[in-house]
């Protein structure tokens, strides 16, 4: 059998969105399930938006999800005398011919066809010049563009996603195939760069589904074979309309930095649009490798819900090991002012902080505002939240006491959860309700509303800052009261 050749072909003008990496990933797996060949080729024929930036964050971002191409990376910007070559060699056989009707002209041209209630498209006027005509008009400088000559039939592919699709070519028109000589438009660059790089299968975004009737004309003109086509379902947004900027931020980027999980991002986009043909919903990239079918990919359009892309995540922080959640967690902390440098200190300590939230993250740049309390030296908080419900102020100090008093009993080496809970627990069920103890000690040892539980946070806190914050909190409530 033919080997199996797929590629990504995006264009550098904007960061890396998840609906490409979608595409990425689909051309990735199809290509490994087959035991095939997976390119990348960087469609930068636009060269006023094209730019490096861009390029150096769809490399670096498709990396980090290790979505790895096979050969060296292509860039179109590279491949300008081939085109030229193959646009002479239109131009020759009289395949395509130099336009020179102005934009006003075509507009014009436009507007009497639609009140006419026709289609509209390009009526050929430049299509019967001379080629000698052609040429001198090219030589004066006139100002022209490059339009193939679009065979009117009735063409159709069998799309391996969603079967046979037909099309009046008539409809098109002749189309635009290059600005000039050197600069070529995407249609044609396709074809030429899919064909060199004998890519078998083109699976793409089903907004590229008109383009396609195009590329199979010019690929008959230029006498190449036909490729297989997979056009993939919509990606929309929860309101149901195609997922856009208009619905913010989408780019690998911003989610990378909020501290999503590159095994997130394939799982949830492995799912827009393909299932396994059974209920089961977590996949690794090697399972997807192995999994992957194109016959699973849906029509409909498939929607992305952020809901359902945290859940994904919080259940990928879960299955890490401490030490790698820390190490993950570490570029958050620092750029949040909390940690200055990456010690083995430093990494213990935070190691600790990070162990407490492992179950409850949903993103990784969670992890600062609900740790920061383990790296301040003073906290600041309202005295008022000391009060466990309605607990009087004497009661709360006199529980903070009693927690200082315990507790600084302790010897370091019993300071475990299991002796500290063995000390307080007794005392504080002595209570009504536990909250009596255990409230203000824990908004002593955090300064929060929320935490993990007092235990927890007194062990990973240590003896000594543990009765420190204590004390500071039985301070707090005896200066207030003036005694
Ligand atoms: N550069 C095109 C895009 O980014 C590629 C389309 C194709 O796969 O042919 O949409």
């Amino acid at each position: 059998m033919e080997e199996i050749r797929t590629r990504f072909a995006p264009s550098p003008t904007g960061p890396l969105h998840m609906g490409s990496v979608r595409t990425a990933l689909f051309n990735y797996l199809f290509a490994k399930k087959n035991k095939g060949t997976f390119l990348l080729r960087i469609e930068d024929t636009d060269k006023e938006r094209s730019e490096s930036r861009w390029e150096e964050d769809i490399l670096s971002n498709l990396t980090w999800l290790k979505l790895l191409w096979d050969e060296k990376e292509t860039r179109q910007s590279d491949r300008t005398d081939i085109y030229e070559k193959h646009l002479r060699s239109l131009l020759e056989q009289g395949k395509a011919y130099y336009c020179f009707c102005s934009p006003e002209e075509l507009e014009a041209q436009r507007q009497s066809l639609v009140s006419n209630g026709k289609t509209p498209k390009y009526i050929g006027t430049c299509r019967s010049l001379l080629a000698q005509e052609q040429e001198k008009r090219i030589q004066r400088g006139d100002r022209a563009v490059i339009r193939f000559i679009v065979e009117e039939k009735h063409l159709h592919f069998d799309d391996l996603v969603r079967g046979r699709i037909e099309f009046d070519t008539a409809l098109l028109g002749d189309i635009v195939i290059a600005k000039d000589l050197r600069t070529p438009l995407y249609n044609f660059t396709v074809v030429v760069d899919d064909h060199d790089t004998r890519i078998t299968h083109v699976i793409r975004g089903e907004d590229h589904i008109p383009n396609t009737p195009k590329q199979i004309l010019l690929q008959e003109a230029l006498g190449l074979p036909r490729v297989f086509y997979a056009h993939l379902p919509l990606i929309l947004a929860e309101d149901r309309t195609k997922l856009s900027k208009r619905h913010g931020d989408n780019s690998v980027t911003r989610f990378r930095k909020e501290g999503y999980l590159p095994e997130t991002i394939i799982n949830f986009l492995a799912l827009l649009g393909w299932n396994p043909g059974d209920d089961r919903e977590i996949f690794s990239l090697q399972e997807l490798e192995q999994e992957f079918s194109l016959q699973n990919i849906q029509k409909g359009g498939a929607i992305f819900n952020m809901q359902r892309f945290d859940w994904f995540n919080s259940l990928y922080i879960r299955k890490m090991s401490l030490a790698e959640l820390t190490e993950a967690c570490l570029p958050h902390l620092q750029e949040a002012g909390l940690i200055s440098n990456s010690s083995e200190e430093t990494k213990q300590y935070a190691s600790k902080a990070v162990a407490l939230y492992q179950e409850r993250l949903q993103k990784l740049s969670e992890i600062s505002s609900l740790v920061d309390f383990f790296f301040m030296e003073t906290l600041s908080y309202s005295k008022d939240l000391l009060t466990w419900k309605d607990a009087t102020e004497d009661t709360t100090q006199s529980a903070l006491q009693k927690s200082l008093a315990l507790l600084s009993a302790l010897l370091e080496s019993s300071w475990d959860k299991e002796k500290i809970s063995a000390t307080l627990l007794p005392e504080a069920e002595k209570e009504k309700n536990r909250g009596y103890l255990l409230w203000p000690l824990r908004v002593a040892l955090t300064g929060k509303k929320a935490s993990a539980g007092p235990f927890e946070v007194a062990v990973a806190l240590g003896k000594e800052k543990s009765l420190s914050r204590i004390q500071e909190a039985i301070t707090m409530v005896t200066q207030s009261r003036g005694v």
